[in-house]
């Protein structure tokens, strides 16, 4: 069920009208449902509710907001992060540490410290020299660190290039035949636990396939470990289960199918299963409401220039991502034109021959499955306000995150005394 539909020829979300939003607040603005998160994270858990205390960790640099992050933590999921910025942001919204997930490359000492003090559930590490440090560190505070090693399985995702992360050549954990050797060599080390290992191969996989590989590599890999002797509890199966953004594509798996795969996979494993979905939960539960600034003559088609733009949703030029995109009060009619903001880049595109909703100067209109990796992958580009966003929760709504434009942002800038301004 989508949260967001027409009601008497308006779009709202849940039980809010979307021009009423934008009056009070201006376009562009991200407007997300609350119960459309929560429905997703209900349906995983339900569809997971076979293991045995499985953790639901949501991956925070999907949608970091704070309002965000507090409904996910009343529905019990905890937080996969990847950044110190990231911890403090689930510990800020109630997320209790044994629920938080420490993932990513380039952990830094700092990063290390405030969350071994903070607490959590375990620090995924992707290399050997990562332990080392974590080692160090959890000594020279006397305390123990749980760890589990992200292996990469070598699978191929089939998802976008760059948003694929379980292939050899890409930076993400140790090569899955190093676990071994590397859980081994862990031995050697203070300060450290082992946990267990987890994958997470990429995101918007459409596919179950590739991650059925993943897990089952996992798998062996575990029994190779427990023959040589180590404890094993946890097993991170990561995230990156699709969404739909394209209707006339066929859907992506559903969370059931994946939880039917992922019991049939891990029977007789005898762990704690962990879950990092980040899209699945926020994804389809936010749009970027925008406003058509004027239409413009092309050679092919017309150019609808609205005051959306690439700094606000980076996906379409940064992953060629299709989103869908409609009037949020359809006059009737329709149209085929290029979708684009306003920054001088040619990149700056949404879509490209796209069947629209006819519309003209001043009507509102919606980019949809904008809840995750948009608001949070957001910039300024072309002196551009940072677009606020807005929570809905039935018939009520609140600003999130105020627009932040250049006034506030020429109040953070410093001209130094030595060039005096004119
Ligand atoms: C980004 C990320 C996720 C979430 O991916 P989704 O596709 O949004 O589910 C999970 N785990 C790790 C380690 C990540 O980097």
């Amino acid at each position: 069920m989508s949260f967001f539909q027409l009601r008497e020829g308006v779009t709202h979300c849940e039980d809010a009208p979307l021009p009423e939003i934008a009056r009070a607040v201006g376009t562009p603005v991200f407007v997300y449902s609350a119960n459309a998160m929560r429905a997703q994270a209900r349906a995983l858990r339900a569809a997971l509710s076979g293991l045995n205390d499985p953790l639901i960790a949501f991956a925070v640099k999907a949608n970091p907001n704070i309002a965000v992050l507090t409904v996910l933590a009343k529905e019990g999921l905890g937080a996969d992060v990847v950044s110190g910025g990231e911890y403090l942001r689930a510990r800020a919204a109630g997320i209790a540490p044994d629920r938080i997930l420490f993932s990513g490359v380039g952990k830094t000492a700092a990063e290390m410290r405030a969350a071994l003090a903070g607490g959590l559930c375990q620090f995924n590490l992707e290399s050997f020299p990562e332990a080392e440090l974590l080692s160090q560190i959890a000594l020279s505070m006397g305390r123990t660190a749980p760890v589990a090693f992200r292996v990469n399985p070598d699978v191929d995702a089939g998802s976008h290039a760059k948003i694929s992360t379980g292939a050899a050549h890409n930076k993400f954990g140790i090569p899955i035949g190093e676990a071994r050797a590397a859980c081994e060599a862990l031995r050697g080390l203070g300060g450290l636990e082992l946990k267990g290992l987890a994958v997470h191969i990429g995101s918007q996989l459409t596919r179950l396939a590739p991650l059925e590989t993943a897990i089952a590599r996992l798998g062996e890999a575990i029994a190779l470990l427990r023959a040589d002797g180590h404890e094993i509890s946890t097993a991170d199966l990561g995230g990156g289960l699709g969404i739909s953004y394209d209707p006339s594509l066929p859907p992506p798996p559903s969370s059931e199918d994946y939880g039917a795969m992922v019991a049939r996979l891990t029977r007789g494993w005898d762990v704690r299963l962990l879950f990092e979905p980040g899209r699945l939960i926020a994804g389809d539960a936010g749009v970027l409401l925008t406003e058509v600034v004027r239409i413009k003559a092309g050679v092919a088609n017309p150019f609808v220039i609205v005051d959306a733009a690439m700094n606000d949703l980076v996906r379409p030029s940064l992953y060629d991502a299709w989103h869908e995109i409609a009037a949020v009060a359809p006059k009737g009619g329709e149209m085929v034109a290029d979708v684009v903001g306003p920054v001088c880049e040619s990149g700056d595109v949404f879509a490209v021959a796209r069947r629209l909703d006819r519309v003209e100067a001043g009507d509102l209109m919606v980019i949809r499955t904008a809840g995750a990796y948009a608001a949070t992958m957001a910039g300024t580009y072309n002196s551009r306000a940072l677009a606020p966003e807005v929570l809905v929760d039935g018939a009520d709504w609140a600003i999130v995150r105020p627009r932040r434009d250049t006034q506030a942002f020429l109040a953070d800038e410093i001209v130094p005394p030595w060039l005096e301004r004119a």
